[in-house]
């Protein structure tokens, strides 16, 4: 092959150069399209056969670039350096083949993030990355500021970067995976919520899940901010290695500047002066959890700058997004929640805690190597009954035994019928998977679409 140029990370090693795009999603679609415009001769390889990527043969023609599916030959190597769509794990055959070229790789939000004019924004963490990012663009569009809200929630940072305004912001959900390969990613806030077991069977284990969503503040110096989850051990640990300026969050205080609770109301405290945001009771979106994420959220946007009247306005009006935590209706006294992105023990916990109502829980699906007697104390607490499905059924019935009734159901529809016999006035059915869909449906947005559809199907007209 043709000598591969060096590359230093950055827009200046874009035109060019020659990069291969790992990946025809919408990410994937989006930066080829974004580096072709920027003078990189782009190639777009893909696993899929082309059959199924109809939408990316039509773009990449719109585009000319050139570009293969089902599969990577090896015209994919021949590349200055390659870009990872976010959608692709560490372990993909392709990355490894490049690591053993010695090909460097980006990933796509660290390319988008070199076209960005807007501070930066980003947020990561096992659970509440999509809350926290719709809340954060919220309360960043109630202060008036122009917002490019993207990552993982909805359209692709590349499709937007250039958008945004240097006097605005960009807010972007980031997935571990795209944190692997940082080189100058560099977030003028950065947002680190949580950290528990998820995505080990796709990170290998959970030190190197915590090490690769740690490289999100890798490059912030002492101008930009970190904010933490102060009660989260493994959050902390991996924190005390930033340069960044720390703000905390928890339900106490700790530190300054930081979010907490005292009396039933969300505060900031800061330079030792305490502001009110708002009664935990008018939060717009219920749990502990969720607490936490407007807390978040609120230090995020303080760190901008934003007053605190946006904020107390935002943390009143914002409801949440669907699949999490989400209201289908009540039914003769039986409240339905459809919290189908809650696809790790960590969220099924949370969600068991903030129901405040016995719960017939619906869980089950394809199992993430999850440790499920996690929920047992949960379960003796709150749950009346489990009826599992999918995959990881029997995995969860050996690790619930004792703490209480479970039974097994063929499919979602049998789950939801068994879950209306069993519920009484007073009860909540609440379907809080603990695992992935992909076992029986298309994603968690299908799975919680047709729960959602069968709960109303059966409800009183
Ligand atoms: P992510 O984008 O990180 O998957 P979401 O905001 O989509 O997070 O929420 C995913 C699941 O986690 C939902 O079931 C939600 O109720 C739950 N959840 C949200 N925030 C938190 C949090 N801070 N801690 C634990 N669970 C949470």
């Amino acid at each position: 092959m043709t000598d591969r140029k060096k590359i230093v990370f950055g827009p200046e090693a874009v035109p060019g150069s020659r990069v291969t795009v790992l990946g025809a999603a919408r990410s994937g679609l989006a930066a080829a399209e974004l580096l072709k415009r920027h003078g990189a001769s782009v190639f777009l390889s893909e696993s899929a056969p082309a059959a199924e990527k109809a939408e990316a043969v039509q773009r990449l023609s719109a585009a000319s670039i050139p570009a293969e599916f089902n599969g990577h030959s090896d015209r994919a190597f021949e590349a200055d350096w390659m870009l990872v769509s976010p959608g692709i794990p560490p372990q993909a055959s392709a990355l490894k083949i490049a690591a053993g070229k010695g090909i460097p790789v980006a990933g796509e939000l660290e390319a988008a993030s070199w076209y960005c004019r807007a501070p930066i924004v980003a947020i990561t963490g096992s659970n509440g990355k999509s809350t926290v990012t719709a809340l954060t663009g919220e309360i960043l569009k109630a202060a008036g500021l122009p917002v490019v809200v993207a990552g993982n929630i909805g359209r692709a940072f590349s499709e937007d970067a250039e958008k945004a305004s240097p006097d605005g912001a960009a807010v972007i959900e980031v997935s571990s995976f795209q944190m692997e390969t940082v080189r100058t990613f560099r977030p003028r806030v950065a947002v680190f919520l949580n950290l528990t077991q998820d995505h080990i069977n796709w990170h290998g284990s959970f030190e190197a899940y915590g090490r690769a969503k740690a490289r999100i503040f890798e490059n912030q110096t002492a101008e930009d901010t970190l904010v933490v989850f102060a009660a989260d051990a493994g959050v902390t640990r991996l924190a005390a290695s930033a340069r960044s300026r720390i703000a905390r969050f928890d339900l106490k205080p700790s530190g300054d500047p930081c979010g907490f609770v005292r009396s039933g109301v969300l505060m900031l405290r800061e330079s030792g002066a305490d502001h009110e945001l708002v009664p935990m009771d008018d939060l717009g979106i219920r749990g502990e959890h969720n607490v936490l994420n407007a807390l978040a959220s609120a230090l995020a946007c303080r760190a901008l700058d934003v007053s605190l009247d946006p904020i107390r306005r935002t943390l009143r009006a914002f409801r949440g997004l669907p699949h999490r935590l989400e209201f289908v209706l009540e039914c003769g006294g039986v409240a339905w929640i459809n919290d189908s992105k809650g696809t790790n023990v960590d969220s099924v916990r949370y969600a068991l805690g903030s129901v405040g109502r016995p719960v017939i829980l619906i869980a089950g699906g394809r199992d993430k190597d999850s440790d499920f007697t996690v929920l047992r104390d949960g379960l003796k607490a709150r749950a009346r009954a489990v009826i599992l499905i999918g995959e990881a059924a029997g995995k969860m019935e050996k690790a619930f035994a004792g703490a209480c009734p479970t039974e097994r159901a063929g499919s979602l529809r049998e789950s939801v019928a068994r879950a209306r016999s069993l519920a009484r006035p007073g009860d909540a059915v609440l379907l809080s998977p603990a695992c992935a869909s992909f076992d029986m449906f298309r994603n968690f947005e299908d799975r919680g679409d047709q729960f959602k559809a069968l709960v109303r199907e059966g409800a009183d007209p």
